[in-house]
């Protein structure tokens, strides 16, 4: 394998802890012209994620046209928040918002001017949206629920990032699937319930890094297995009548059986890189990679390091989270679709080029720099018009200044994010506390005690018993407290699969989903097969032993 080789480990600005800077880092911030890192790869990555809010939504009224909104923005925000067709429309000029640049003053204090005045888009959705009014992120969706981050689903409830969905729910990384339950990284699987990381699999539950599996309960590494439960072979008959006693449409067994379930993964071997037809990689779920390092939930990568789910085409980026499609990024958020050379942006996308420090600006947009919701756009510097001769002077004078106080190629702060910490991405992945966030000075979502009534109610065991009363009931959630209510298109999910309804909120759902998935953190093991030098996301403290991708395909297919 070509590997790095570490020329450095400063510490960390943020976490103080150590971090390693390669040969092949330095040649990436030679070529772009980006001075090196001061914080470590980890708190790089809070920092932008805590710009995004995925999942948290509230009800508001379109600043411009007054019409009633569903917006990721709190009711406490300051700054005006349109409805889509607003936001893109011609009603109002993003211009208007222009400011000079003054060199006495720091750049991000003066694009925070900038941001909290203009304009934001209440929720991003794209393309023909029917019946589907609580979902952010999302493009082309019908009868779709508290879904996010994701293309093309039907009759879809509580779920984040998927493709071509139809009648599942709760789910996380789940593709071109239907009729699932309560899976997680699963592609091309029907009437699957409770599994993760598996491959063409169906009717079936409780599976885990199963491929072309069907009937099979409580499987792990198996692959086209019929009929087996445990990873243990039964006759149709005996599957069947195994079936029954362990009564899966109850809840009180599925608990058991989650338990029993856990045992049984952690007796066995687990694959250190998930992920097919790469070469020379390292990180997780990553597929038809090449020289690609340190990277989690992506596809189609080339010479890329520190990424996140970016599943479409890119070349050459460093540090980006989120869609892809892109040349040369670094330092950005939510950045795709023809995307060059773009710099510690957020959500800049649709054939966009050389654009710096600037947020939400999108389709044929080239030369930004500390632009805010510009469109079709060039030449531009803090929303303020101009020509190419006076840009590239005043960007030069810029980014001298900006190299000086350390903000060149630096994410946005912390602090300025339009929300608060724990309503982003960055409470899921790097979680803090409340007296934390104090201490930061980071701005943090308070509880609203309304909604964590106390309920005097559980729901019953079995689908069978429950009526549609339970549509009018206020439920409790058992982990956090927190109500919820059902809704009737759910209840039909349940009734057609046999699944009792959730004793937990959305939320406490889609946390215990990420809680399943490895931390996106490598840490440097040995193959328990071949002993051959791994880096992997299972940490020592794991149970299993640990093969490399070889071993793993030795072994099991
Ligand atoms: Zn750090
Ligand atoms: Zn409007
Ligand atoms: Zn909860």
């Amino acid at each position: 394998m070509d590997t790095e080789k570490t020329i450095k480990t400063p510490p960390c600005r943020t976490c103080k802890q150590n971090f390693e800077i390669t040969d092949r880092d330095i040649a990436f911030y030679k070529k772009i012209e980006a001075p090196e890192p001061k914080d470590c790869y980890h708190c790089r990555q809070r920092r932008r994620q805590s710009y995004r809010n995925e999942r948290h939504l509230y009800k508001d009224t379109c600043d411009l046209c007054k019409k009633s909104i569903i917006s990721i923005y709190s009711e406490d925000k300051t700054f005006p928040v349109y409805c889509s067709d607003c936001w893109f429309g011609d009603g109002w000029d993003r211009m208007d918002y222009g400011q000079d640049y003054d060199p006495s003053r720091s750049f991000f204090d003066q694009w925070n001017d900038l941001w909290k005045k203009v304009p934001k888009l209440g929720l991003l959705t794209l393309g023909q949206m029917e019946n589907s009014d609580y979902t952010h992120d999302a493009i082309r969706l019908t009868n779709c629920y508290l879904i996010f981050d994701g293309e093309q689903a039907k009759d879809c409830m509580y779920g984040e990032t998927f493709y071509l969905t139809k009648d599942c729910a709760d789910f996380l990384f789940l593709m071109k699937s239907e009729l699932c339950y309560e899976c997680t990284n699963c592609n091309d699987c029907y009437n699957l319930n409770y599994s993760q990381f598996c491959n063409n699999c169906n009717e079936s539950a409780f599976l885990q890094d199963c491929t072309g599996c069907q009937n099979c309960l409580g499987c792990v590494n198996r692959h086209r297995a019929k009929f087996e439960i445990f990873n243990k072979q039964y006759s149709e008959e005996e599957y069947n009548e195994k079936i029954k006693q362990y009564g899966l449409h109850d809840y009180n067994n599925i608990q058991k059986f989650k338990q029993e379930f856990k045992k049984f993964v952690q007796s066995q071997p687990k694959k250190s890189t998930r992920g097919l037809q790469n070469e020379n990689i390292t990180g997780d779920n990553i597929h038809n990679s090449k020289d690609t390092f340190y990277s989690f939930d992506c596809a189609d990568l080339r010479d890329c390091k520190y990424m996140t789910n970016c599943v479409m085409k890119s070349n050459d980026c460093m540090d980006v989270d989120i869609w892809g499609g892109m040349d040369r990024c670094y330092n950005c958020e939510c950045v795709g679709e023809g995307a060059q050379n773009i710099i510690a942006c957020y959500y800049v996308a649709f054939n966009v080029r050389d654009c710096y420090h600037s947020a939400f600006c999108m389709k044929s947009n080239h030369d930004l720099l500390g632009c805010v919701a510009l469109i079709h756009k060039h030449h531009c510097i803090l929303n303020k018009q101009y020509s190419e001769e006076e840009y590239t002077k005043l960007f030069a004078q810029i980014k001298a200044q900006m190299q000086k106080s350390g903000e060149w190629m630096e994410f946005f702060p912390i602090q300025t994010s339009a929300f608060k910490y724990n309503e982003t991405v960055a409470q899921e992945y790097f979680p803090i506390t409340k007296e934390q966030a104090a201490k930061w000075k980071i701005p943090w979502q308070e509880k609203d005690p309304a909604k964590y009534k106390p309920v005097d109610f559980t729901p019953p065991d079995t689908i069978a018993e429950t009526d549609d009363s339970i549509l009018k009931q206020i439920l409790g959630c058992e982990t956090c407290g927190k109500n919820y209510r059902l809704v009737s298109q759910e209840l039909d999910l349940y009734r057609k699969k046999n699944i009792p309804v959730p004793h937990q909120c959305s939320d406490c759902r889609h946390t215990a989903r990420m809680q399943l998935r490895n931390p996106r953190f490598l840490y440097k093991r040995k193959c328990s097969k071949s002993g051959e030098d791994l880096e992997t996301t299972i940490s020592p403290k794991r149970p299993e032993a640990i093969l490399s991708p070889e071993e793993f395909v030795k072994e099991f297919f």
